[in-house]
């Protein structure tokens, strides 16, 4: 069998034509395809503004920037995420601490997060911005989320890096009905690629101007924005101090085209993960719990081993799926353990449970609208002979 990685892009022709068009035409940057891919997503979110980024971890940057944290100030987060959820606070002088996770969604525990706000409140240590991620596609509890912020007073930024195409009571990710910003990742082995990228989405147009001024320079040509007259039509004025953030053309015109398949895409992640939950039913592992009342994006599919009930170790299960060419992988290793978190700010091994608990177990099998069953089937059958090995 070929190798089979975890994740992998769907590029169609019709994608390829998308990106060579642009690099025949005007602009290459700052052009027209960015605000359509804005626009589209506006549209699938309903939601009032987009601002589409160089990458996921950019716009989390920005949109901590947007809602002024600074030096002093604390952001919470999920020890089951990639780096860049932790990571775009610190770049902003705060500081990160992370709320442990559920063991049945492995998103952050509201019941966790609860009891952390009241000690903290006690304290007078209470977070600024608190960033709830979905992990793989799975929202988290947002309106509980939502009555937390406002009873206790951060803001809420919503990792969504996972989630495009999903859902939460019915209404899609995105629209920000109980967050300030959600943001998207869009590398290829997220849901819709444009190589890198990433957006944040608002409904909030403070926000979104704050935003948009930041992923460029601080720099604007619109004089309501400017301090003072325009000089003449040359004329841009650096009003904060902003990045280089911006997607090129290409990125957004490949965007464009993905995302008018995001339907089909999520569809189909969610047939191969239905017949995950089948052909695993019996096997000694946990399959993804599916909350009742929301559509996962479903980006990843994680598995729990049931080590008390085989004999193979964690990592003896992983290496022997490796070497069947299998690309499994696993989404996360705790942030608060990596080594930069350990010396920096303290963090130790026994500080968040669940979320250790589930680093011990989980592995992200393949899971890609062009995984064949045949794939598919070689991963289960690979699994199964691991895990009765003895
Ligand atoms: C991928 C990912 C990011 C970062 O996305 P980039 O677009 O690669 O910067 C952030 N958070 C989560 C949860 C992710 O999975």
């Amino acid at each position: 069998m070929n190798f089979i990685p975890y994740g992998r892009q769907n590029i169609t022709e019709e994608d390829i034509d998308a990106v060579v068009n642009v690099l025949k035409s005007d602009y290459l940057t700052q052009g027209p395809k960015v605000p359509e891919f804005e626009n589209a997503i506006k549209e699938h979110c309903n939601v009032e503004y987009v601002l589409a980024m160089n990458s996921a971890t950019s716009a989390l940057h920005v949109a901590c920037l947007a809602l002024d944290v600074g030096k002093g100030d604390i952001v919470w987060t999920t020890p089951i995420t990639f780096v860049a959820s932790a990571n775009c606070a610190l770049y902003c002088g705060a500081t990160v601490d992370f709320v442990d996770i559920d063991p049945r969604t492995y998103n952050l525990s509201i019941q966790s997060l609860e009891h952390k706000l009241k000690a903290a409140k006690e304290q007078g240590k209470l977070p600024k911005v608190v960033i709830p991620v979905h992990l793989c596609g799975q929202p988290c509890d947002m309106e509980r989320i939502y009555q937390l912020s406002k009873n206790y007073g951060f803001s809420v930024i919503e990792d969504a890096s996972h989630a495009i195409g999903g859902k939460y009571k019915n209404q899609p990710i995105g629209n920000c009905q109980y967050s300030d910003i959600t943001i998207f990742s869009f590398h290829p082995v997220k849901i819709i690629t444009t190589a890198e990228g990433g957006v944040a989405t608002t409904k909030s147009e403070e926000l979104a101007q704050k935003m948009e001024l930041l992923r460029s320079h601080g720099i604007t040509r619109d004089s309501d924005l400017m301090t003072h007259e325009p000089d003449g039509p040359w004329y841009y004025q650096q009003v904060d101090l902003g990045y280089n953030y911006r997607m090129t053309e290409m990125q957004a015109a490949l965007g464009v085209s993905q995302i008018k398949r995001l339907s089909s895409i999520t569809k189909s992640r969610h047939e191969i993960a239905n017949r995950y939950n089948e052909k695993l039913a019996r096997l000694a592992v946990i399959v993804p719990f599916q909350i009742q009342e929301s559509y996962s994006g479903l980006h990843l599919y994680v598995i729990r081993l049931k080590l008390d009930k085989i004999k193979p170790t964690h990592l003896e299960v992983f290496k022997a799926l490796r070497a069947a060419n299998i690309g499994v992988n696993l989404h996360y290793i705790p942030v608060h353990l990596q080594p930069y978190y350990r010396e920096h700010f303290g963090f130790k091994l026994g500080d968040f449970p669940q979320a250790e608990q589930y680093y011990r177990e989980a592995i992200s099998l393949p899971l890609y609208p062009d995984l064949s069953q045949e794939q598919q089937d070689y991963v289960v059958e690979t699994l199964k002979d691991i895990l009765a090995y003895d």
